[in-house]
């Protein structure tokens, strides 16, 4: 007989390409600093289960480009869907993969929309901070000022919306923040551990694959949890 979990592990399977520095995504940028450093510096292969949760994120946001696209849906024009945002700071170059642009007829807005696909919808309470990061420096790259970050479930496909305002500042301290990355791994200085220093960001180190490190090269005291 066949083995069709192994056939989606096959299927899966990606060359491992560790990331190169000097190249950065907008996707990663609203993580633990320390987090992303560790990623360039001691780059892990996916696990397989990793990969497949993955995949389904990947499931999902074909979906809401069915959903967006549907003829069914009037009100809505989907104009563009997975294209890619470039841009050159100083030495470095910011990529990343905007997933959708619609408009909205009755106003004639033009809109981003991120999606994020979640394993329990009644969790989501507000847009995630990370995701906000994200989806702010999108707007500032196209300059498209209105945004939404769409959350699905993987389970039922309940969603929420939560519109997003478009904020200069906050653009220009995301950008900051790439040039302290890009500057910390050419200087080979280690980030502080970020998402130890507030509760409401603890939750990050529970699925750090670097948290073993992360305490070996700061122990918990006062200041880092
Ligand atoms: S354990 Fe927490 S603070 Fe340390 S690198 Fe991971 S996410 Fe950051």
């Amino acid at each position: 007989m066949i083995d069709f979990n192994k056939m989606i592990d096959n299927h899966l399977k990606k060359e491992h390409r560790p990331k190169g520095s000097g190249k950065y995504y907008p996707s990663e940028i609203g993580n633990c600093l320390r987090k992303v450093w560790y990623t360039y510096k001691y780059p892990l292969e996916l696990k397989p289960e990793l990969i497949k949760i993955f995949e389904l994120g990947n499931i999902m946001h074909d979906f809401v480009v069915q959903v967006l696209k549907s003829e069914k849906n009037k009100d809505v024009e989907l104009l563009k869907s997975e294209f890619p945002v470039k841009a050159e700071i100083d030495d470095f170059l910011i990529s990343g993969r905007v997933d959708n642009l619609i408009l909205i007829k009755a106003s004639g807005r033009n809109v981003l929309v991120e999606v994020k696909s979640t394993m329990d919808i009644s969790r989501i309470w507000e847009a995630q901070p990370h995701n906000i990061v994200q989806l702010q420096l999108y707007m500032h790259m196209i300059g498209v000022h209105n945004g939404i970050l769409l959350y699905i479930d993987k389970k039922n496909l309940q969603s929420k919306i939560f519109e997003i305002k478009y904020d200069e500042q906050k653009a220009m301290e995301i950008i900051e923040r790439f040039r302290l990355l890009h500057r910390s791994i050419k200087e080979d200085a280690i980030p502080d551990p970020e998402a130890r220093g507030d509760k409401k960001t603890l939750w990050m180190c529970r699925y750090c694959e670097y948290r073993e490190k992360c305490y070996a090269e700061t122990a918990q005291d006062a200041k880092w949890m």
